[in-house]
């Protein structure tokens, strides 16, 4: 069908447009083998409390170690992982690697805390999720709430009443719903109301100009406000400064992930900042 062709070569040229054609196609045969070649890394990034500075938890970033090309950033992949499919199976490597990460440390004697995963809408539209998140759990043994997923408000674009009801599974299997990227979707407000979900991330082009930016700012302080209101948890993505975090402290915002704290870190690194974690910010 035309329209889709359509929107699948905007997918396929979009996120790689500033590269040379014949990276492109390595990187589309590259990537089928990069699972099989363990090429592919979780970085963890730390979400700390505004007021205290305490890790809460961690996200769960792919990167892969393009053996030519370097650290390849998902930016780059994960477009041409949907469109191809590979997302599932990376999907599901990478949560199956945060949680049992999440696992060992808390059998390392650090103190328990939850791991966000990102999922695509591919994988989340896929049959089987669901089963796949319990067998996942079951086999790293970690317990469902120490497990957020990440959604991003296009999945619920596409069937509500399949949404609803996966999310509802997921909700009362323990595990944590978080909407990525809030704000900038096409979604209305009415799913918050019928979602089962914890948590708000403000997408970081809102938080980068919260200082600079009256419209930005306006955004920023009614999404924590909204998110207080319907008792959920808000998280500011993308803090970069000082001003941006005495700002989302003054009005209130729960956590924040940025380069201020942290940029996303390999496991080693992770745990060196688990270990220091009275660090105030
Ligand atoms: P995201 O889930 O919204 O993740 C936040 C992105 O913002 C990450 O980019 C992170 O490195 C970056 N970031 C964090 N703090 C700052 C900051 O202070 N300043 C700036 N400029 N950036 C910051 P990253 O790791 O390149 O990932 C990009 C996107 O790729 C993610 O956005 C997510 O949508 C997707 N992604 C990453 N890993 C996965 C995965 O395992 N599965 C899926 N489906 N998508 C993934
Ligand atoms: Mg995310
Ligand atoms: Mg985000
Ligand atoms: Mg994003």
């Amino acid at each position: 069908r035309a329209k889709d062709q359509g929107r699948n070569n905007y997918r396929f040229y979009a996120p790689t447009m500033n590269m040379r054609g014949i990276e492109r196609l390595e990187l589309e045969n590259g990537l089928r083998y990069a699972v099989e070649r363990n090429e592919l890394v979780v970085y963890y990034q730390p979400r700390v409390n505004i007021v205290t500075g305490q890790i809460m938890g961690m996200e769960a970033l792919v990167r892969w170690e393009h053996p030519q090309l370097g650290l390849v950033s998902p930016g780059q992949f994960i477009p041409l992982a949907e469109e191809t499919g590979l997302i599932v199976p990376i999907g599901e490597w990478v949560m199956q690697t945060a949680c049992r990460q999440n696992k060992a440390w808390q059998e390392a004697g650090y103190p328990p805390m939850h791991v966000a995963v990102n999922l695509s809408a591919r994988q989340f539209q896929r049959p089987g999720l669901v089963e796949r998140v319990r067998e996942v759990l079951a086999e790293s043994n970690l317990e469902p709430q120490y497990l957020e997923l990440e959604i991003t408000e296009s999945i619920t674009m596409h069937d509500v009443d399949f949404t609803i009801a996966t999310l509802r599974e997921l909700s009362n299997m323990g595990v944590l719903i978080s909407i990525d990227d809030f704000g900038t979707g096409y979604s209305s407000l009415t799913y918050l109301k019928h979602f089962p979900i914890n948590t708000l991330k403000i997408d970081q082009s809102f938080v980068r100009e919260i200082t600079i930016d009256p419209y930005n700012a306006a955004i920023v302080t009614t999404v924590i406000y909204l998110a207080q209101n319907l008792k959920l948890k808000v998280i500011a993505e993308g803090v970069e400064t000082e001003e941006q975090l005495s700002y989302l402290r003054d009005h209130e915002c729960d956590e924040m992930q940025g380069y201020l704290f942290s940029r996303p870190v390999p496991a080693d690194e992770f745990e060196k900042l688990l270990k220091a974690r009275q660090i105030i910010v």
